[in-house]
């Protein structure tokens, strides 16, 4: 069985981690005077003068009881985009090694790549927005350490073929990361429940969708002991504020709540993509297992701008490769999908239309 040690950069196979205050002495104590704190406290309502926990582990304990996993099969990062720069520092030798990517795809993948001077290898998807799986398996060579696969896909909204996925896990040779920051919103299992089997899989999750959290920064990778330990030990030690594990908790607290946005998101996701489709001004709406749609226009500039005018901000993805002339569309309340249905409407009437049916004519 592949070990994810022996997958790690040799500088952090001999990384000897930063030992803070608070991991040395894990127990608990009446005079804390070994983390150079403000002892008088914190000049705000919640007392913030203490270091919070670097392994978080009361979050991690009532993550592991909602996701059916261990407490250490579990990364808590700021973000998952902490996650995605951790994988690369962890495994690729920055000017030598290589990451797979699957365009079109989350932009971070490739700019953390660029950060650690990773070469991007790029296996664009195929047919309906689904993994080259073969490809993939066959582009595995020493250099190439992580393949990014995005599910359901940014921007594409579509998730993969679950068994393209394993497959892919079962034969390529080194970190497969799935991330499913998007999974609440699909029919789809996760695959965290696939973690034990695989060794090399690393399952992203985060707080910012379907939780409502994006303002307090938590993002979460599943994996084996072994690789979750690779992560504590590179990870700055402090990574996650006291501020956010409190959160966190208090949001598992009212999971039920999520739920109900879940099922609401989903309703306005499939009356939002009928209205869109019932515009002359949309080509095509795709099918999304997000709480997004990708959507393209005749003239995405046109409808871009107009809707800014009218002080609605969609994504423009027109540059990004099979996203010709797509605009990304995140799915709001009722009442904002109302007013960007409306404000589309206007521009199908105006010269924005106009504008946009002309650039369908050239
Ligand atoms: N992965 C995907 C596919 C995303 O779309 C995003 C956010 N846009 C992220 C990860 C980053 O999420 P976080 O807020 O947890 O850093």
């Amino acid at each position: 069985m592949l070990d994810p040690e022996m997958l790690a950069r040799p500088n952090i196979q001999r990384l000897k981690p930063y030992s803070s205050a608070r991991s040395e002495f894990g127990g608990s104590a009446e005079v804390y005077l070994d983390a150079n704190e403000n002892a008088f406290g914190s000049p705000t309502e919640t007392q913030l003068h203490r270091y919070p926990d670097p392994l978080q582990r009361t979050v991690k304990e009532r993550l592991a009881a909602v996701k059916g996993v261990t407490s250490d099969q579990i990364f808590v990062g700021n973000g998952s985009d902490e996650a995605i720069d951790l994988l690369f520092r962890i495994f690729c030798e920055p000017g030598r090694d290589q990451a797979i990517i699957c365009p079109p795809t989350y932009g971070m993948y490739k700019v953390a790549a660029d950060i650690n001077d990773i070469t991007v290898r790029e296996i664009p998807l195929i047919g309906d927005f689904q993994l080259d799986a073969a490809a993939i398996v066959g582009a595995a060579s020493e250099a190439a350490k992580l393949v990014f696969i995005c599910s359901p896909n940014n921007p594409t909204g579509n998730v993969m073929n679950r068994e393209d996925v394993l497959m892919i896990a079962e034969n390529f040779p080194g970190i497969v990361v799935v991330d499913e920051a998007y999974i609440d919103f699909a029919p789809e299992r996760s695959l965290i429940s696939e973690i034990g089997g695989f060794p090399n899989l690393v399952v992203l999750q985060t707080f910012s969708k379907a939780w409502g959290m994006a303002g307090a920064r938590v993002g979460l990778a599943f994996g084996n002991p072994k690789l979750i330990e690779l992560f504590n030990r590179v990870k700055p030690p402090y990574n996650v504020s006291r501020l956010a594990q409190d959160a966190i908790l208090d949001a598992l607290e009212n999971g039920g709540t999520v739920d109900k946005w879940v099922t609401q998101i989903r309703e306005q996701r499939s009356s939002l993509r009928g209205s869109l489709a019932d515009l002359e001004i949309v080509e095509t709406v795709y099918p999304s297992d997000a709480n997004f749609l990708l959507v393209k226009f005749g003239a995405p500039e046109s409808v871009y701008n107009f809707l800014l005018s009218e002080n609605i901000v969609v994504r423009d993805r027109s540059n990004v490769v099979r996203c010709e002339r797509c605009l990304r569309i995140t799915v709001g309340t009722p009442e904002e999908n109302s007013a960007l249905i409306a404000s589309l409407r206007r521009c199908e009437k105006s010269g924005g239309a106009a504008a946009a049916l002309t650039e369908i004519a050239i």
